[in-house]
């Protein structure tokens, strides 16, 4: 089911646009019931394989490691390198995302028991905070285990969310991933479903319409163009780059 339409600030300009954003969006594409994947701990194998590739490659990747039994944190941690590689491979970048989805499932066996319940059970920021010290894990991943994996409130920022906002004006080349992610998660209800199904929305209009040269003509989102407020947003950081063509 779709989430319930959102009600943001009131008399808040920013608020009211992000909220037609969605909307607009929302009745374009549907529900997209994201995050695909079978259980937890696949939805996490997801988050650290998507890094900087197409979700059909991650696809290709979990079903090598589901013929081989390989959903399973102790299997992942116990299986030869090499041969995790091999079945990661479709995924690109195979070598440092092998160690990257060790890193992670060697820290949820060591600090919870290999058990995703308990860690979930954790604060979120705190949690998070545990999450992006683990070395290849950054904001977007993080937000994603927890978003998706553990069903947390929280907005996920991606290149093509930076980028479309960017050319609505909403945002500045240098603003950093917490303030883009302030700017919904201030404006809008902390809802999970909503949280997840607006991210979703913003990458399937990316690679669809939000190119690297824009589909302006085609995309839903066009007739906002006009009608761009500008928000008093700087900073330094850049956010991580996933799947955008
Ligand atoms: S393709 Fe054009 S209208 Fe669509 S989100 Fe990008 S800049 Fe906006």
């Amino acid at each position: 089911m779709n989430p319930a339409r959102p009600k943001g600030n009131p008399g808040d300009p920013a608020s009211d646009y992000l909220i037609r954003f969605y909307e607009v969006l929302n009745d374009h594409f549907g529900n997209l019931h994201w995050w695909p994947g079978d259980s937890t701990l696949e939805i996490l194998i997801g988050a650290v394989l998507t890094q900087n590739t197409a979700w059909r490659n991650v696809e290709q990747a979990i079903h090598n490691l589901k013929q081989k039994n390989l959903i399973r944190i102790d299997g992942i941690l116990n299986t030869d390198r090499a041969v995790l590689e091999a079945l990661l491979r479709p995924a690109g970048f195979f070598r440092v995302k092998t160690k990257r989805l060790r890193n992670l499932l060697q820290f949820v066996a060591d600090k919870y028991d290999g058990d995703l319940d308990r860690m979930f059970e954790e604060e979120i920021w705190s949690l998070r905070d545990k999450l992006l010290s683990i070395h290849g894990i950054g904001e977007e991943t993080a937000d994603c285990i927890l978003l998706y994996g553990g069903l947390k409130s929280i907005f996920v920022v991606d290149a093509y969310t930076r980028r479309m906002l960017e050319r609505h004006g909403l945002i500045g080349h240098r603003t950093t991933y917490s303030e883009i992610q302030d700017l919904f998660m201030d404006r809008l209800p902390h809802e999970q479903s909503l949280f997840g199904q607006y991210h979703a929305l913003l990458v399937e209009a990316g690679k669809r319409f939000c190119r690297q040269v824009p589909r302006c003509e085609a995309c839903p989102l066009g007739k906002f163009l006009v009608a761009a407020v500008k928000l008093p947003t700087t900073g330094k950081k850049e956010t991580e780059n996933r799947h955008v063509a």
